[in-house]
C-alpha cells in the first residue's frame, strides 16, 4: 500500500478521481485531503462500485448516473463491505482446466462474475465482484493467489482496490480512456495506452472500444484446450440464444452502437485465435459459448449491421 505522499501525488498528477472527489462532496472525511483518509469506503448498491473512505455516504454515483446505467427506482442507495459480508456469499467453481469463476449470491450489484486464470507465471483475476471476504481470499490463496488484475470496463471495477490489497497490492490493468470512471483512485491502478497490452502468462488485453471507449477484452490462448478463449465480459455479450452475441452502448437502457463501432470491434477480434467465449453472466446461455465462438461473433456482427441499416 502506498504512503500518504504517494497517494496525494497520484491524485495530483492526473485527472483520475476528479469525478470521485466530486461525488464525495462535503462527505469527504480527511483533513489531509486525500480520499482514503478514514471513515467508510461506501459501496453503491446498484453497481457495487466502492468509493474512497469518507465520513458519510457520497452524494451520488457517477457510474449509475451515466446514461449507460441507472439509479434504482427508490433513489441512490449505499451499503458497505461489512454489510454485504453478512448477507452474501461467493462461489468459486472450475469452468475448465486452469479457469475458475467467482460469483456472488444473492445477486450483488449488476450480477456479473469474475474469473481466475491460473498460470505458472501467476494467476490473473479477470473482471471483479463486489464481495471479497475471508473464505474467498482463503480459497483464492489455495489456488495460487492473484498476481495481476484486469477489468473489462467500469461497471465491474466494484471493490477492485480491496482485491488488490488482499493480494499484495496486485496491479490493476485498465485502459487509460477509463481514468475518469475510476471512483477509488489508488497506486495499484496501472493505466495503459494503445490497442494491446501483453500481461505475461500468455495473456493479452485488447482494447476494442464500444460499450466504453477504453473497453478491453482478455485473450487467453491457452483456453479451450489450446484453441483459445475470449474473456469478453459485457461485449460481445452472450444472448439468451447462445448462438448469438450482441454489442450495446447500454444494455439496461437499450442504446445500440453505431456501424463504425461494430466494425471496429470486429476488426479488433479478427486476428485473435479463439474457439470459446466466456461472458459476464451465468444465465445467458450458461455464460459460455463452448465452441465455434469466433464464427458466432462474426455472424452476429453481420446480423447487427443489417439490423441497424
Ligand atoms: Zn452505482
Ligand atoms: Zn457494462
Amino acid at each position: 500500500m502506498g504512503s500518504d505522499r504517494t497517494r496525494r501525488a497520484f491524485l495530483k498528477d492526473g485527472s483520475v478521481g476528479a469525478a470521485a472527489l466530486a461525488a464525495i462532496g462535503s462527505g469527504r472525511g480527511s483533513a489531509s485531503g486525500r480520499p482514503d483518509g478514514g471513515g467508510t469506503a461506501f459501496i453503491c448498491e446498484t453497481c457495487a462500485t466502492q468509493f474512497p473512505e469518507s465520513a458519510r455516504a457520497p452524494d451520488r454515483c457517477p457510474i449509475c448516473e451515466d446514461e449507460r446505467q441507472y439509479v434504482g427506482p427508490d433513489g441512490q442507495k449505499w451499503t458497505t463491505l461489512e454489510a454485504i459480508r453478512g448477507t452474501h456469499r461467493n462461489t468459486i467453481r472450475e469452468e475448465e482446466p486452469g479457469l475458475y469463476s467467482i460469483s456472488t449470491e444473492p445477486r450483488l450489484g449488476i450480477g456479473q462474475r469474475a474469473f481466475l486464470i491460473r498460470s505458472d507465471a501467476g494467476n490473473t483475476l479477470w473482471d471483479c465482484v463486489g464481495l471479497i471476504d475471508g473464505p474467498t481470499v482463503a480459497r483464492v490463496r489455495e489456488l495460487g493467489g492473484i498476481a495481476r488484475i484486469a477489468i473489462s470496463h467500469p461497471h465491474y471495477y466494484t471493490t477492485m482496490i480491496e482485491w488488490s490489497r488482499a493480494f499484495g497490492d496486485a496491479p490493476i490493468h485498465i485502459h487509460e480512456a477509463e481514468g475518469p470512471w475510476v471512483m477509488r483512485p489508488d497506486p495499484a491502478v496501472r493505466f495503459w495506452s494503445g490497442e494491446r497490452l501483453d500481461l505475461g502468462a500468455g495473456l493479452a488485453l485488447i482494447r476494442t472500444g464500444g460499450h466504453f471507449e477504453g473497453y478491453q477484452v482478455l485473450h487467453w490462448p491457452g483456453g479451450a484446450g489450446g484453441k483459445g478463449a475470449l474473456m469478453a465480459g459485457d461485449q460481445p455479450q452472450i444472448c439468451m440464444d447462445s448462438r448469438q452475441v450482441s454489442f450495446m452502448y447500454s444494455y439496461p437502457n437499450y442504446i445500440p452502437l453505431n456501424a463504425p463501432a461494430i466494425r471496429r470491434i470486429r476488426a479488433c477480434l479478427d486476428p485473435l485465435p479463439f474457439d470459446r467465449l466466456y461472458g459476464a453472466f451465468f444465465l445467458r446461455g450458461k455464460g459460455v459459448i463452448p465452441a465455434g465462438a469466433k464464427a458466432t461473433v462474426e455472424r452476429s456482427a453481420d446480423r447487427y449491421l443489417r439490423a441497424i441499416g
